[in-house]
Parts: C-alpha cells; structure tokens; sequence
C-alpha cells in the first residue's frame, strides 16, 4: 500500500480551475495499473475498425 498516492497511481492537485493528476512520485510506490479493461476495448475498436473499412 502505498502511502504517498493512497495507493491511486497518483496525486490529483487542485489548480483551482481544474484538476490535474500526476503520476506518484513515489519511487516505491507499489501500485500496479490494470489495463485489462483499456486493452479489451481498444481490440474491440480496432476490430470493428477493420469490419467497417
Ligand atoms: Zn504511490
């Protein structure tokens, strides 16, 4: 558990307009990203990518 990003991947800082996320700068920050879901809907539009060309 990283304590440093709260175990997020990153630190979201309030620019007063918007919110900005930063990656942690942790170098022993833990956290690992699941990108299963972002991989399987990327396949998902190239394939349909191709079926439409
Ligand atoms: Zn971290």
């Amino acid at each position: 558990m990283c304590k440093t990003c709260n175990n997020t991947g990153g630190l979201s800082i309030d620019n007063g307009y918007y919110l900005e996320f930063r990656p942690c700068p942790d170098s022993h920050c833990d956290f690992v990203r699941d990108d299963s879901d972002l991989e399987r809907l990327k396949a998902r539009l190239e394939q349909s990518m191709r079926e439409s060309a």
